[in-house]
């Protein structure tokens, strides 16, 4: 863990659309490419922020990128919004409690926490009979937070939830520090770009070239980027119709594609 309580450090866990690339059963270049950032696993990101590791988003890779990144402690985790590929790797936060009882927060808007409710009963809603479920505290949030630590007594670190939109669903991207996370969208309100001044990076969703009802094209997403103004910006959730070293040739300064296990510093 890092020593110094300033420091923020951040790891993409996973940068793909919803399907993962490869695609199941697909030949296409992007899908058979040997280039490791082609291979990307769903979207969630890792926040080391002082001294504290936070999680944005547990979807259906979660279990593998943990093991690969070597994460052996989780304070909180931040959820974006409830679709599959952002939530269904919940249950296995389960071993962050075999040396440490203590609750974790699952920080969620009320409309995601409530499916979040739904999805997993046992851990949210049960009367406690099965022992093994992890101690995950569902805390619905509409405004700045802080986090504690689940470790040791540190400062809480403070969060801003910014508002996207996902077509027409609201869910949240979330700014620690000069660094903000916004997957998952296709429209950022003007009262949320007035929250993304003086950004060092930001991480952005763009899908592929093509159109989509619910996230940016890489078009969109540089004009977003541009707007935004980031030191930094790194491109995720993008589909098999981007391949990694072709496109991000193509990009203009201060933005690239990301890839899974990017890591990086936020000044
Ligand atoms: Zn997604
Ligand atoms: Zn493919």
């Amino acid at each position: 863990m890092p020593s110094d309580p300033a420091r923020i450090r951040v790891t993409l866990l996973g940068t793909g659309t919803s399907t993962g690339v490869p695609v199941i059963g697909c030949t296409c270049p992007v899908c058979q490419s040997a280039d490791p950032r082609d291979r990307r696993t769903r979207c969630a990101c890792h926040v080391e922020a002082g001294g504290l590791s936070l999680i944005i988003d547990t979807g259906p890779d979660f279990r593998r990128q943990m093991l690969r990144e070597q994460i052996e402690r989780v304070d909180a985790v931040l959820f974006t919004h409830h679709h599959f590929d952002h939530v269904v790797g919940l249950d296995d936060l389960r071993p962050y409690f075999f040396g440490n009882r203590s609750p974790m927060p699952c920080y969620a808007r009320p409309n995601t926490a409530a499916v979040l409710r739904r999805m997993f009963q046992y851990i949210f809603d049960g009367d406690g009979s099965y022992p093994g479920i992890p101690k995950l505290e569902l805390r619905e949030i509409d405004a700045p937070f802080e986090i504690h630590s689940r470790y040791e007594a540190r400062s809480p670190v403070p969060v801003i939830p910014i508002e996207v939109y996902h077509g027409e669903m609201p869910m949240f991207g979330y700014r620690l520090g000069r660094f903000a996370y916004l997957t998952d969208t296709n429209r950022i309100p003007e009262s949320s770009f007035a929250l993304l001044e003086d950004l060092d990076v930001l991480v952005l969703d763009a899908l592929r070239h093509t159109a989509h009802p619910t996230h940016f094209t890489i078009e969109e997403a540089i004009a977003a980027a541009r707007r935004i103004g980031a030191r930094q910006t790194y491109l995720i959730h993008m589909t098999h119709n981007i391949l990694h070293a072709e496109e991000d040739a193509h990009l203009p300064d201060g933005i690239a594609l990301g890839y899974d296990g990017l890591s990086f510093n936020v000044d």
